[in-house]
């Protein structure tokens, strides 16, 4: 099987109807950057500096992430690296925060929210970002923006720091997670202010659902690919195509091969995964009639616009083409 699919490797991510994607990888490590070769990404689309943090039980100093951050961009050899900010919190708790421990953690001090009330850390964090950054292109991205507002705080800061320092990236692009639900009702705004948007299913279902991420009994009650949620994404796509915005769907659902056909057939074009995933992504791509599936899509959704899990006759549809 893994011999089968490493002939995936050097192929383009493609449908059998031609449609091209850009697959990309999670990762959270310089080391995991190995994976590019061994997977033929194009590039990480979250990089989760965070792990780092955790890892190492604290946030390390400007100069090591700098040295990390320079690490990662080199490893990347000019593929593209989107670095999201500090995300912890939550179900990443760094030791000695847990004393806080709040109700409803998932929705508490947290990510972003943390680095904008107490912004040396994230300041240290952008500078460092920069730093290593700098003479070639610079992707951030920042994690639980709930607001646009947020996202312009944050680009602020971004931008001070950028200010101070002589020698800087070629190019910064910056942009956000949407993970949020009332960041989908500023659509406008955000649409005018960010570079590009990357939707984090993983917290995006967890808010809109009222249904926590981590608890196994809800695993199956709300489905991505459902009639509401496609919609959503649906749109988001068409938004950001609309406005020459970048737009990727980075959570776990991204790397499921049935879901990101499904995505790909609703007009996203650009997925971010863990390693493992691009293989069996790229190869059930690459069997798939897109021209084919979208009739019989439009007809499921409109046949469950109740709310319920498209899933199982997805899955046979697959299966018989
Ligand atoms: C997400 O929320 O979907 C996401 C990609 O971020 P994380 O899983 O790190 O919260
Ligand atoms: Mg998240």
């Amino acid at each position: 099987r893994a011999a089968e699919l490493s002939v995936y490797r050097d192929r383009p991510a493609a449908t059998l109807d031609g449609t091209r994607l850009t697959l990309m990888l999670n990762v959270g490590l310089a080391f995991e950057l190995d994976q590019l070769a061994r997977t033929g990404a194009q590039g990480i689309g979250l990089y989760r500096t965070e792990i780092a943090a955790l890892a190492a039980a604290r946030v390390p100093g400007v100069a090591a992430q700098a040295a990390d951050y320079r690490r990662v961009i080199e490893r990347a050899a000019g593929q593209r690296v989107v670095f999201r900010t500090l995300d912890l919190g939550a179900d990443k708790m760094l030791p000695g925060e847990a004393d806080d421990a709040v109700e409803n953690p998932a929705m508490g001090w947290r990510s972003l929210r943390v680095g904008l009330d107490r912004p040396a850390i994230l300041r240290k964090q952008l500078r460092a970002l920069l730093m290593g950054a700098a003479g070639h292109r610079l992707s951030i991205m920042f994690p639980m923006v709930a607001t646009v507002a947020e996202f312009r705080a944050a680009r602020d800061l971004l931008e001070a720091e950028a200010a101070k320092l002589a020698d800087k990236p070629t190019e910064i692009e910056v942009g956000t997670m949407l993970e949020v639900p009332a960041l989908l009702f500023q659509l406008p705004g955000l649409l005018a202010e960010a570079d590009f948007i990357s939707l984090g299913t993983n917290d995006l279902m967890q808010f809109l659902f009222a249904a926590d991420r981590g608890t196994p009994k809800l695993a199956g009650r709300y489905d991505v690919l459902s009639a509401p949620v496609l919609e959503l994404i649906e749109g988001l796509a068409a938004a950001c195509a609309e406005e020459e915005v970048g737009f990727s769907i980075c959570g776990e659902a991204a790397g499921r091969p049935l879901d990101a056909l499904v995505f790909a057939a609703i007009g996203v074009n650009t997925l971010s995964m863990s390693g493992t995933a691009i293989l069996p992504v790229k190869a059930l791509l690459a069997a798939a009639d897109l021209g084919a599936m979208r009739p019989v899509l439009r007809e499921l959704r409109r046949a469950g616009a109740a709310g319920g899990s498209l899933r199982d006759p997805l899955t046979a549809w697959a299966r018989e083409h």
